[in-house]
């Protein structure tokens, strides 16, 4: 008789645990995965995907805006957020249940509940009055957004959570914050057609973005009509009949039918038990784990934002992946965190892979630059002022490419090529071997020839 009643027992149907939940049940597993809410977990439910349906939704303003450039006569048009949120909603649920059929498909048995560490090898499924064990564990449970709690008033406030169900538009709102989560719901909501103002304690929104990247972006943002403000942070938060007051820390007041803060998230490790399995968290909050994903406990393992390493859903996966394949499939796997690319949905999109120039400066000294700052074709067309940037960073010495930097149109869409050659080891002068295709605004790309003296560094020489 087996030892325990699972080979792998999974806490999270979110990216990273059913990738590892599937790959291990078809490698002839017995293993089940818990999930308190419905299956898919941040990215499908409340992140990525319903957030990519609302920039959908909101860019069409911008397509209109400048369809009377191509020859367009479309009478007034109007949104209407309800038709959008129930459409939004059946795809999400179409995506959650192709998540549940693929796990189900592969042999895992699913658990809707709660579930919590007895002990290393013990699970309690909370409400059901069961305890279940497991040979290995694997913690997914991802993060949750967290506010200041110390603001009067913070009960006032939304997140990205609440903002995906919202039962109407407001006609204003302040997002506080300048983090990718920030960005991307100020360019949705004023794309929305609602009076949207960015709220940011700091000196540049996107704070470790590439300096180019961040003033960019916040400029063309302002050019769509968003109210950046920097510098300043909340003191109080007043309900009134007039809407929601933020008091500022400067002195100054605003008064918004809604706040939304997107200040963070933080692992989701509340109520874990992991205590009574002696598992460590770091410094952060976070699930310590090894290269491995293994914790501290020699038979628990944890992947993607919980232990926040890197919080995306594509690194969850391959470290859910890298966790099955080490442990289920005889074959010890890592994945590398090195030289991620990333995408920002704000509006225009950030495509972004390697170092920033700051930060290659100070790791190799001395770098090349390559920048081109230019209005693509199609916006020229319409005679419209939207700019795109592109930023190389090289390092001199053997002259790899170090960072391709994107702000524009399909910049997420352009980086994800980028970045399979940067990831291996490509040179400048091999990319630019690299035959333009015409007429896009990607070809800027590989037509970069005149290194570009930033004005700072101009004048010193
Ligand atoms: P981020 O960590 O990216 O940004 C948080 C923002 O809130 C920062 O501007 C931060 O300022 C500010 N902040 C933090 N605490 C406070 C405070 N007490 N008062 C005022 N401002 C505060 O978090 P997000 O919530 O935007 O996103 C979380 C993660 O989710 C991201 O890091 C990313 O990994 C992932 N994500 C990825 C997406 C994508 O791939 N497109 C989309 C959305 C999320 P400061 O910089 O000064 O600390």
């Amino acid at each position: 008789m087996a030892k325990y009643d699972y080979d792998l027992f999974v806490i999270g149907a979110g990216s990273g645990g059913v990738r590892a939940a599937r790959l291990a049940a078809m490698s002839g597993a017995k293993v089940a995965v818990a999930e308190e809410h419905r299956v898919g977990g941040t990215c499908v439910i409340r992140g990525c995907v319903p957030k990519k349906f609302m920039v959908y939704a909101s860019e069409v303003t911008h397509q209109l805006k400048t369809a009377k450039g191509f020859g367009w006569t479309i009478p007034e048009a109007t949104f209407d957020w309800r038709t959008f949120r129930e459409a939004k909603d059946v795809e999400i649920a179409r995506l959650s249940g192709i998540y549940v059929a693929n796990l189900t498909k592969a042999g895992a048995e699913l658990v809707h509940a709660r579930a919590v560490l007895k002990d290393a090898h013990t699970v309690e499924i909370v409400g059901k009055d069961m305890t279940v064990t497991a040979d290995k564990i694997l913690i997914a449970t991802g993060g949750r957004p967290t506010v200041p709690q110390e603001v009067p008033g913070i009960e006032h406030v939304i997140t990205s959570e609440e903002a995906f169900q919202l039962d109407k538009l407001p006609e204003s709102i302040l997002v506080v914050g300048a983090g990718y989560i920030a960005v991307e719901f100020a360019g949705i909501f004023a794309g929305l057609g609602v009076k949207t103002t960015l709220l940011y304690r700091g000196p540049n929104i996107l704070r470790g973005f590439d300096d180019d990247v961040r003033t960019h972006l916040t400029r063309e943002m302002e050019r769509r009509g968003i109210r950046v403000v920097l510098g300043c942070q909340h003191e109080k938060i007043e309900k009134t009949g007039e809407g929601l007051v933020s008091h500022l820390n400067n002195g100054l007041t605003f008064t918004t039918d809604q706040i939304m803060f997107a200040t963070g998230r933080e692992p989701y490790v509340k109520g874990l038990g992991l205590e009574n399995a002696g598992v460590e968290l770091n410094e952060k909050g976070a699930i310590k784990v090894d290269a491995y994903s293994k914790t501290n406990v020699d038979n628990i393992w944890a992947v993607g934002d919980v232990t926040d390493r890197i919080a995306l859903t594509p690194v969850a996966i391959r470290e859910g992946a890298a966790f099955a394949e080490t442990e289920f499939r005889n074959n010890p796997t890592t994945f590398d965190h090195e030289m991620v690319a990333t995408a920002v949905f704000s509006q225009p999109e950030i495509g972004t892979v390697g170092l920033t120039e700051h930060d290659a400066r100070l790791q190799y000294g001395e770098i090349d630059i390559y920048r081109a700052v230019f209005r693509p074709m199609k916006v020229t067309f319409y005679h419209g002022e939207e700019q795109t940037l592109m930023k190389l960073v090289v390092n001199a010495a053997d002259q790899r490419l170090l960072g391709v930097h994107v702000v524009g149109p399909d910049a997420g869409e352009m980086i994800q090529m980028a970045a399979i050659a940067v990831k291996m080891g490509v040179t400048k002068q091999q990319w630019d071997s690299t035959c333009a295709v015409h007429p896009t605004a990607a070809e800027e790309l590989v037509t970069m020839k005149e290194k570009y003296i930033p004005p700072n560094l101009g004048t010193a020489a």
